[in-house]
């Protein structure tokens, strides 16, 4: 009997290595699977934010923002949905709102001084912290494809008027002639305001927000935050930046930090405000950084960085945001901010006021 058993010593030892390497390389696999794929995935936008009121909104105005955020947010949530990357589901997002007049980007963007537009953009990859740029641009019909370009095609973060224009030749972008931006609005909005300017002093310069839309001061940049299927995050943001803008003003919109901001250790951020505060705020890295290092959620940093710190130094404006676990933060100290959201159940949250 004894012989038999140390026989059979080996044979069950074997036996019993075999198993547990069996049960190891199954958890090692759920491991695996677990932290690189992930059910949640989520999108959220803006169209801007500032003194939006109910009171000064037509029906049909509200109708139509209201369509053009669920045309873009769904543009975006399908691509997710298909196991498609954020940085895809930010530009065709984005895209949408840009081809429309509605927004201050693109085909909508406000008009400088000199009677021309002049067009900024920004976008940044979660996973790898890279980002691209582009300020004054005059003649991309998309400039969150040549910012995106920018930071998968060049040694470069952030490229600047005519050589950015250059740049979105060489790569094939789409190139429009600068009278595509024109819309007659816009254009009425700067000569309202130059008239302001020759009758009053407009000191704390707040007519360069005038938005005809709404009758009201206005920032209309657009853009975007998603998180994907495997956990990366994504942001950009587009803008015509200020009417009546001078010197080749540039905003907060394609500043990294300010106007957009990801990182999949915390979220990702896109701005829309008085640009030059947002730079000075440092807003969009300052809701994350506040995650990282104080362990705070989205929804205590964005509150402190927009409620707190930007009120404090007298900017306003909002963010959207959206962090690793598809949490979502829409915050504004304006009377209203065009926003939606889209779970990946596919629940659309929109809004326009703040109440
Ligand atoms: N932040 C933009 C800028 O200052 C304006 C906007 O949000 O509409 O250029």
């Amino acid at each position: 009997m004894k012989k038999i058993f140390l026989l059979l010593c080996p044979f069950l030892l074997l036996l019993s290595c075999n198993e547990s390497t069996t049960v190891n390389t199954t958890e090692e696999n759920t491991t695996t699977a677990t932290d690189t794929t992930q059910n949640t995935f989520g999108i959220i936008i803006h169209g801007g934010a500032g003194t939006i009121l109910k009171e000064n909104m037509t029906d049909s105005m509200e109708t139509a923002y209201k369509e053009m955020l669920t045309k873009a947010i769904k543009t975006g949530h399908e691509i997710l949905k298909n196991g498609g990357s954020s940085l895809e589901a930010v530009q065709r997002t984005i895209n949408v709102m840009e081809d429309s007049p509605l927004f201050n980007s693109a085909k909508g963007a406000v008009f400088t001084n000199a009677g021309i537009n002049e067009l900024d953009a920004s976008i940044m990859d979660g996973k790898t912290l890279n980002a691209g740029a582009v300020a004054g641009v005059t003649t991309v019909k998309n400039p969150i494809n040549l910012a995106y370009e920018v930071m998968t095609n060049s040694d470069h973060v952030m490229l600047s008027g005519k050589g950015a224009d250059k740049f979105a030749k060489e790569r094939g972008l789409e190139i429009v002639d600068p009278s595509y931006f024109f819309t007659q609005k816009r254009y009425d909005a700067l000569m309202e305001i130059k008239k302001r300017e020759t009758i009053e002093l407009d000191e704390d310069n707040k007519s360069a927000f005038y938005d005809p839309f709404i009758k009201d001061e206005k920032f209309g940049t657009v853009g975007c935050v998603a998180l994907d299927k495997n956990g990366n995050i994504a942001a950009g943001t587009s803008t015509g930046g200020m009417t009546n803008k001078k010197y080749n003003r540039i905003g907060d919109s394609p500043i990294i930090g300010a106007g957009t901001y990801a990182n999949n250790k915390t979220c990702g951020v896109s701005s829309t405000g008085w640009g030059e505060y947002f730079i000075r705020g440092i807003v969009a890295y300052d809701i994350s950084a506040q995650m990282e290092y104080a362990g705070k959620t989205l929804e205590e940093a964005a509150k402190n960085v927009i409620q707190d710190k930007l009120t404090k130094m007298g900017g306003t404006g909002g963010i959207v945001a959206m962090d690793k676990d598809g949490n979502v933060a829409m915050e504004f100290n304006t009377a209203g901010m065009y926003r939606a959201h889209m779970d990946a159940g596919g629940k659309l949250d929109i809004g326009i006021y703040s109440k």
